[in-house]
């Protein structure tokens, strides 16, 4: 094994996976390239493949398997394909770190590989967290590993705590641009088209996480994200809008002293941080002014009118299966808004029927989350044909 950083990359064709590959270009001596996958999109692979030269590939859709292993004949990586695949290529010797870029329920099962092979997760797909929280970080606990947060939030509490790991904290607060809609009323919610919710304010990323932050789950996600992550109670996390995004999240703890973390948005410091630890790295990353920032605001997010968020928080308390209940909903309800299914405000509407509708199962174990995913898919996608 060399001395380098082995990582693997899930999801490297995506809005982290690409940021994630110039991070880790820009360090050659620190980090090794292990594994680069793709759920689709088999040519960015390919190129990828050729580019950064890993030792293995996997593209998820085993359609696109010959075309792959075809344009990649003459350099020495290995092809794979499917689901399995995916899981196997992370138990590699190789592999010190996986970087989990991969968007939706996809991501449990390579994670918790991942897990049980023993290596370091770089954890972006929240998705994994919210739907088996409870699981994730007990295996990781049993298997002495680390989670490294990648989302900008639990980066920056990470980052907080650093130092601090001893002592409790009292409360987080999550930070919230409130979306392209900050502001708006149910009823002008009404008519939003799909390219208004694409467009996010602060944040280039993939198109599920944008509309979830157009609808305010992303933020949801993300407390339960953060709960799981920071072993807290539910009534330790808040979130507070900040439409400037410079703070990224922040802790406060019980001698009343809050500590935040800050800079311009940029997501390729978070994913850095999570591959370095505990070094910091120097970049050329444009630096915060405060004079182009005179004024930094906070307002109180709008529960009632984003219900997704409120939702999330009720998921939260419920426990069980409802958080997964809820996501799958939601991947559902939010792919069928993308393809002009449904309206906007029927992303929230079909989540909460079917976290009312469906069973929570108390204390689940896996299959219960593979049951509980497949059901609510099951029930959202009859709503949204
Ligand atoms: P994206 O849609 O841009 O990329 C997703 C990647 O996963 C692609 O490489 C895609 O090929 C792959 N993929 C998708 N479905 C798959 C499947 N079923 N099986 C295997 N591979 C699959 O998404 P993104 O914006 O990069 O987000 C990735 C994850 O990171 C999400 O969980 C998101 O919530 C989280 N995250 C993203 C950002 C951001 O700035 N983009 C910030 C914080 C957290
Ligand atoms: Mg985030």
């Amino acid at each position: 094994m060399s001395d380098k950083k082995g990582i693997a990359i899930l999801g490297s064709t995506g809005s982290i996976g690409t940021q994630a590959l110039e991070v880790i270009e820009s360090y050659p001596d620190f980090f090794d390239l292990q594994v680069i996958t793709a759920g689709k999109n088999g040519d960015l692979l390919i190129e990828q493949a050729i580019k950064y030269q890993p030792n293995s590939v996997v593209i998820s859709d085993e359609s696109q398997y010959q075309k792959v292993k075809e344009a990649l004949r003459h350099e020495s990586i290995h092809v794979y394909a499917g689901e399995r695949a995916l899981c196997e290529v992370v138990e590699s010797n190789e592999v010190h770190t996986v970087l989990t870029a991969l968007v939706g329920y996809a991501g449990l099962k390579p994670t918790l590989s991942a897990i049980h092979a023993k290596k370091n997760i770089a954890l972006a797909n929240k998705e994994t967290l919210v739907v088996a929280g409870e699981l994730v970080t007990k295996l990781a606990q049993e298997k002495g590993v680390n989670i490294y947060p990648v989302d900008s939030e639990h980066s920056a509490i990470f980052q907080c705590l650093v130092g601090e790991f001893h002592n409790p904290i009292e409360k987080i607060y999550l930070t919230a641009s409130g979306g392209p809609f900050r502001g708006w009323s149910h009823e002008q919610l009404k008519t939003v088209k799909r390219e208004q919710a694409l467009k996010h304010p602060n944040w280039s990323m993939g198109a599920k996480i944008t509309i979830d932050s157009a609808t305010l789950m992303n933020k949801g996600l993300e407390v339960i994200e953060a709960k799981w992550l920071f072993n807290l109670k539910p009534e330790q996390i808040d979130v507070i809008v900040h439409p400037q995004s410079i703070i990224h999240s922040l802790v406060q703890f019980e001698d009343g002293s809050m500590k935040a973390q800050m800079g311009l948005p940029d997501m390729k410091l978070p994913i850095q941080f999570a591959l370095t630890y505990p070094d910091r790295f120097p970049t050329t990353f444009p630096r915060f002014n405060f004079v182009d920032y005179p004024q930094l605001t906070f307002e109180k997010p709008d529960r009632a009118v984003f219900k997704n968020l409120e939702l999330a928080f009720h998921a939260m308390d419920m426990g069980g299966t409802a958080a997964c209940i809820l996501n799958a909903a939601n991947e559902v309800s939010v792919d069928a808004f993308l393809n002009d299914k449904i309206h906007f405000l029927d992303i929230a509407r079909i989540n909460e029927e079917i976290v009312h509708k469906m069973t929570n199962t108390l204390n689940p174990v896996y299959e219960d989350f593979v049951e509980s995913d497949k059901l609510a898919r099951l029930h959202a996608t009859k709503m949204v044909n």
